[in-house]
């Protein structure tokens, strides 16, 4: 096993985990089994119990793992399936090894953090390196390791000191360092600065570890006398310096990394055995992707109705899977944020002009989504969303809160049940169209929801759904919730035009709603966007984009078979209207050009 350390230096959020996850994407591309290990030098167990505002969104894996979002960015450049254990805390270690000592496994010694916990951390490592991330089983060969945060950070000096000794542990040439650092531009000079990376730098070789490459992360682009100051003073040759400016696509960050020879540096150094040249259509897809985002023109506006919207991290992985949507289908996506609340009545009165605002913008949008949730703050925002899509055939996507909103809005307007609500909100309700899942354990909050990946039965024949996951008889999609739709009242929804279309194969709970007649609307009680690959979008999510641009009733009868060039010609129109986008004024679901780098994929 060959490992690749990634350490931060300067400062937080200069695209450590695309920089890391793009390590793994170029070394797949030569054919080697790549898996990731992320760790966040806190002490929670796992992001289970994490605010979105935060830490951004709890991204979960198929073992029902709630995780760092990093993780997402690794899962979805290297399309492999991550376990629990491949995300390592501090909380994590301390527990095992705190376990261990309650069982006496120390036989009477101190326990200390050198060398127990720092022991710990190197056998995890070791233990989950080796575990299979892909369908097929293979054992991987490299693992890159992310350290979260930067170097000198407390919390993470057990970490950095596991590392040195690793380092001698898995002997030279199975194990290499890579830094990634800032280079300031200041306005004032205009120059690019190296003094924070040769601080970063001196205090990461203080530590013991050596950078093997030095990963410069700076606004524009920075020459080669500054690569060549930055290899003197740092002690490294030049061409392991690399150079990582903003760039219009985080999927140019592979592509660049490539360029500066990092494919023969890590052949040598790891003694890969990769051939030094790379065949002239190497990683073709991956530039085409690059390419593709770079040139499309024309734009879908899709709404995200929810609750954190102050912070574009918290819906991460549904911002992900939109993109790759509609990159798919050939439209750039402008993702517009709206806060819930601003969508309710009391808004009305204590600040009118936000509540049209908000209005003005859902009602413009092309498409809208209502992602997952929990609490009562903004439910009723996103009901109001979801009637508005009903009523309008405006193509609409709900997700686990998503969808128990959209059912709880059609009883309230088609079943004239005014007071129907979810126990989550409103514990006396008279109408429980949503309720507590009877194994939901109500006395802890970590680790207590239904998660993971669980299979969904297909059932109806036609359904749209279906149709979009390529008519396969079930489906299996990762879950995290504690409230499922009350079975009591499906039979009336049912006979009032709204259709579950998919169960879950063990439990029979409701997994898919889908309305009759409608443009497309469609609501998971499962999370789709945790599955979505950029070069493999995720079915709702397509058919969202599809039926926002007008295409989606071409793509289904079409047997979903269109080449994605087809697919932007405006000959494939479905025959009912899309609004206009041009004139709209919206936020941009990317972060502004040139600082992409810094965000998740
Ligand atoms: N709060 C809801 C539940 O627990 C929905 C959860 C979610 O959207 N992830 O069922």
């Amino acid at each position: 096993m060959k490992y690749i350390l990634v350490t931060g230096g300067v400062i937080s959020g200069v695209g450590k985990g695309v920089i890391a996850s793009s390590f793994g994407t170029i070394l797949k591309h030569c054919g080697i089994h790549v898996t990731s290990i992320k760790i966040d030098p806190y002490i929670n167990i796992d992001a289970g119990t994490f605010s979105p505002y935060e830490h951004g969104e709890v991204y979960v894996l198929d073992d029902g793992g709630e995780v760092d979002l990093d993780l997402g960015n690794y899962e979805r450049f290297l399309d492999v399936t991550l376990h629990k254990d491949n995300n390592i805390t501090t909380g994590k270690i301390y527990q095992s090894v705190i376990e261990k000592e309650r069982r006496g496994e120390y036989l009477g010694k101190t326990v200390q953090v050198v060398p127990h916990i720092t022991d710990a951390v190197q056998e995890w490592v070791e233990r989950v390196a080796n575990h299979s991330v892909s369908e097929d089983g293979n054992k991987p060969e490299v693992c890159i390791i992310e350290l979260g945060g930067t170097i000198g950070d407390i919390e993470g000096m057990p970490f950095v000191e596991a590392f040195r000794q690793f380092q001698f542990r898995v002997k030279k040439e199975n194990f290499c360092c890579a830094h990634v650092s800032l280079i300031p531009q200041p306005r004032s000079t205009g120059e690019p600065k190296t003094k924070p990376t040769q601080s970063s730098v001196r205090e990461l070789r203080g530590l013991g570890l050596s950078p093997d490459l030095i990963i410069c992360r700076s606004e524009n682009p920075i020459g080669d006398t500054i690569k060549d100051k930055i290899s003197n003073f740092c002690h490294v040759p030049p061409e392991q310096v690399i150079t990582i400016h903003d760039l219009s696509s985080i999927y140019r960050v592979p592509l660049l990394m490539e360029s500066q020879g990092v494919i023969p540096f890590l052949s040598d150094r790891l003694q890969l055995n990769v051939g030094i040249q790379q065949p002239r259509n190497f990683m073709r897809k991956w530039r085409d992707l690059a390419e593709r985002i770079e040139h499309l023109r024309k734009e879908v506006v899709i709404a995200l109705v929810g609750k954190y919207t102050k912070l574009e991290d918290s819906y991460a992985s549904v911002t992900k899977a939109l993109q790759h949507a509609s990159v798919q289908v050939g439209y750039k996506l402008k993702l517009k944020y709206i806060e819930a609340c601003n969508l309710e009545k009391t808004k009305l009165q204590s600040d009118p002009v936000i509540y049209y605002e908000a209005w003005q913008q859902l009602c413009k949008s092309d498409g809208v989504v209502v992602p997952g949730g929990f609490g009562k703050r903004g439910m009723e925002g996103k009901i109001k969303a979801c009637k508005w899509c009903r009523t309008n055939n405006t193509p609409f996507l709900g997700i686990c809160l998503g969808m128990q909103a959209a059912v709880i809005e059609f009883a309230r307007d088609v079943l004239h049940l005014s007071n129907a609500n979810s126990t989550e909100i409103d514990n006396e309700t008279e109408n429980p169209l949503v309720i507590d899942m009877p194994e939901h354990n109500q006395g802890q909050m970590g680790g207590t929801m239904r998660l993971g990946k669980r299979r969904t039965r297909f059932s109806g024949e036609n359904s749209v759904i279906k149709q979009l996951y390529g008519n396969k008889n079930s489906v299996e999609e990762r879950h995290r919730h504690r409230y499922e739709i009350n079975p009591k009242y499906v039979g009336d929804l049912q006979a009032a035009g709204m259709k579950f279309v998919g169960h879950d194969e063990q439990s029979e709970r409701m997994e898919i709603v889908e309305l009759e007649g409608h443009s497309y609307y469609v609501a998971t009680q499962y999370h789709p966007e945790y599955l979505s690959r950029p070069l493999k979008p995720s079915p709702p999510f397509l058919g969202l984009i599809l039926a926002s641009v007008g295409k989606l009733k071409s793509y289904l009868s079409s047997g979903c078979r269109f080449s994605p060039a087809q697919l932007s010609d405006n000959d494939f129109d479905d025959d009912y209207p899309v609004e206009s986008t041009n004139s709209l004024k919206v936020v941009s679901s990317t972060k502004p050009t040139n600082s992409n780098v810094s965000g998740s994929d």
